[in-house]
């Protein structure tokens, strides 16, 4: 096996939540710039340009670059430009969708259209869903760039996600609709190939265990949790799948990683995580 290794990393409840910078990320992400190791924001959200993006970051004094960014939105206007070609595109989104569809040579039509592709927004109305509804029942496909069932807010509570918006459009047409965004295997390959590296030397770092962690295990890849997000410790029990590694945040997963001398993921295995053990004995694993 070979030295190489690194990081898939979740944004919202990993790096930040709301406005707030979550404990270690900048000093995290300042040592994976520092000792070389490739690494790759992945984050379903299809609002934001990858430029918004590093613009948000460097606002909360994380210092990236566009290409350290990859978003379900750019995932899925590569994958509809690998399925067709030039394609048209009607879309319930915003400016990161928009963009990447047109830098994937996609046209944005309002007729017609091969493909209706949502994002999350606050564009969704009434008259787009009937229009998107017309358009599948038409023959268009429908395409999700991710099914979250909600996003957080600024103010720590939640609004509708993607998934909520997919779900009203699947019901008015009786078409499911193909997501690409994590767990897709679409978007994690694409992500792990981004990287340049293999499955094995990949480590999705994350807060979510229904798209961060199970996308990662489904793909092979090394898996860490933070608890700076969505998840508690106390819901790890409910899961068939687990993660390698639990830690309350990336502060505490970069000392881990210090005192292992910022060893390849193999070394997760002499990882201490006495937490994550009696969680599992009192959950009956
Ligand atoms: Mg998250």
């Amino acid at each position: 096996m070979s030295d190489k290794f690194g990081f898939l990393i979740d944004m919202d409840g990993v790096l930040y939540r709301g406005p707030e910078l979550l404990p270690g990320a900048g000093e995290f992400v300042r040592q994976l710039r520092e000792r070389d190791i490739p690494f790759r924001f992945l984050t379903n959200n299809s609002q934001r340009t990858r430029r918004d993006v590093v613009a948000k970051l460097s606002r909360m004094g994380i210092d990236v670059e566009e290409q350290h960014v990859f978003t379900s939105a750019m995932a899925t206007a590569r994958f509809l430009a690998q399925q067709k070609p030039d394609g048209t595109a009607f879309v319930i989104g915003e400016g990161g969708l928009l963009t990447a569809l047109h830098q994937n040579g996609y046209a944005v039509v309002d007729h017609d259209p091969d493909y209706v592709v949502v994002g999350e927004g606050r564009t969704f109305n009434l008259e787009l869903v009937e229009t998107a509804t017309r358009m599948v029942h038409n023959g268009a496909m429908l395409i999700a760039t991710n099914l979250d069932p909600n996003c957080p807010t600024q103010n720590g509570g939640v609004r509708p996600g993607c998934g909520a918006m997919v779900a009203m459009l699947e019901l008015a047409t009786g078409v499911k609709a193909f997501s690409v965004g994590k767990p897709s295997p679409v978007m994690m390959r694409a992500a792990r190939k981004e990287l340049g590296l293999s499955t094995d030397e990949t480590t999705m770092i994350g807060d979510t265990m229904e798209t961060d962690i199970v996308g990662g295990v489904q793909l092979g890849f090394h898996t860490v949790l933070v608890l700076s997000g969505g998840t508690r410790r106390d819901d790890l029990v409910k899961y068939a799948y687990r993660p390698e590694v639990v830690v309350e945040n990336l502060a505490e997963f970069g000392e881990r990683m210090a005192r292992n001398d910022w060893r390849p993921p193999r070394s997760y295995d002499g990882f201490e995580d006495r937490e994550l053990a009696t969680a599992q004995a009192s959950g009956g694993w």
